[in-house]
């Protein structure tokens, strides 16, 4: 029976959380005010209110939104999400986590996120198509291949992406696969983006357990998320040798200290429709705090907060999702020693192959698998160094390390082309 005498936690503002984390970045370095009032807002913010009809026959509204933080050293770069809880203020701190994100691994993109209200899951596959292309049109004010490039997110897949192409080019009169990232091979995309932001997760834990001298081929694993991000960095995980004892779908996860048989599972979850049931089971609050070397929330944002970060065993956590941790979090797992490698780093292996294939797309010549994933090896590599330097540098964490960072390269890009007019 759910227990329902324990009141949820008061949800955490996601725009709040990007804001203090910024906040504290620019105090440390020195920002000027105006160049932190310039970064603090959105460019942009379009809301969308639009009709869908549903397969028997009714027509339902739905509401969606495009941001565009900060486009400064390129085109707007993020994806799109659809889920039930999908706010404005939502969508504005994804949109600035991405401008960060670029600028970390310095790739030639701004930040922009967009979102519909709306739960994918209760949808048919002709329903969510039709909103996509209705969603699409709304925003094709903003979105192009010079201007704003989606991708997936939560709730999206390269069908959506797909289809999203599809809308644009009817729209245009011919093909402009640039458009967006994530897509299907057989129209544009690109070798290794499905499983390259979970390559990067796994690349950054790689990474991490060098640095901090943790035995990576046989560190025990808890991911938080069965999505792209946490599926893939689990097999990845795997490979190279870790022990995944934990993983969670949006029901529950399952548990084995030994171990979990990875093919099994996704048979089971193929089957079932969840991994819950297939060993001990464990809620999705439970998954953050289980004794283990290396943490990947993996889902959603505000899953690590100060009620439960001093419960948190890790020696590692690793940021598959946007914004899992809050600052406050932040702050005791700091205390507590343990090494957060930040979304803005660990999860930007998604973007970065979104970048390759957008760059394929452009001079329509197309690279392979090898290729791609040394490149992505190499930004990822160099990033994590850099991020861990400017730690020492400034005898910081690793999140403020990357926001130093990639604050720093925004703000040079802002006032060498001076405020217009
Ligand atoms: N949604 C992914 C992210 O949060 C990918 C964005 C992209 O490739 O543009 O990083």
């Amino acid at each position: 029976m759910p227990d329902n005498t324990v009141a949820a936690p008061a949800k955490v503002s996601a725009w709040d959380v990007a804001l203090e984390q910024f906040d504290i970045a620019a105090e440390k370095l020195g920002l000027p005010q105006d160049m932190r009032q310039v970064l603090r807002y959105p460019k942009r913010q379009l809301v969308v209110h639009f009709p869908v009809r549903l397969d028997n026959g009714q027509i339902a509204m739905f509401s969606g939104y495009r941001v565009q933080h900060n486009i400064a050293r390129g085109p707007a770069k993020g994806g799109i999400r659809y889920h039930p809880d999908v706010t404005l203020d939502e969508v504005k701190a994804l949109a600035m986590w991405m401008t960060w994100k670029c600028a970390v691994v310095n790739i030639p993109y701004g930040g922009a996120k967009g979102g519909v209200v709306c739960d994918p899951k209760k949808m048919s596959h002709t329903e969510r198509e039709r909103l996509t292309r209705r969603y699409a049109t709304e925003i094709s004010v903003l979105i192009g291949p010079e201007s704003d490039i989606p991708a997936p997110d939560v709730g999206t897949d390269a069908q959506t992406m797909a289809w999203i192409t599809d809308t644009y080019s009817m729209h245009r009169g011919y093909s402009v696969p640039a458009v967006v990232t994530g897509k299907p091979i057989a129209i544009g995309g690109s070798e290794g983006r499905r499983e390259a932001t979970g390559r990067g997760v796994m690349i950054a834990a790689r990474e991490a357990a060098k640095q901090s001298g943790l035995a990576f081929a046989d560190a025990t694993v808890a991911i938080q998320g069965y999505g792209n991000v946490g599926s893939v960095a689990a097999d990845l995980l795997a490979k190279e040798g870790c022990k995944v004892i934990a993983i969670s779908d949006s029901q529950g996860g399952t548990h084995h200290p030994n171990g979990l048989d990875l093919a099994a599972v996704a048979r089971y979850k193929a089957a079932n429709g969840t991994v819950v049931g297939y060993a001990e089971k464990v809620t999705n609050e439970e998954i953050l705090e289980l004794p283990c070397d290396i943490l990947v929330p993996a889902a959603l944002e505000g899953q690590i907060t100060a009620a439960n970060a001093d419960r948190v065993k890790a020696k590692i956590v690793v940021e598959g999702a946007n914004g899992p941790t809050t600052p406050g979090a932040d702050r005791i797992l700091w205390d507590k020693g343990v090494l957060l490698l930040p979304d803005v780093l660990a999860n930007a292996g998604g973007v970065v192959v979104s970048y390759f294939e957008w760059v394929q797309d452009l001079q329509a010549f197309f690279w392979n698998e090898g290729e791609i994933n040394s490149r992505l090896e190499s930004i990822m590599v160099r990033a994590f160094r850099d991020v861990t330097a400017m730690a020492q540098k400034e005898e910081t964490d690793l999140r403020t390390a990357a926001y130093i960072l990639a604050v720093q390269r925004v703000a040079e890009a802002t006032a060498i082309r001076c405020i217009y007019p």
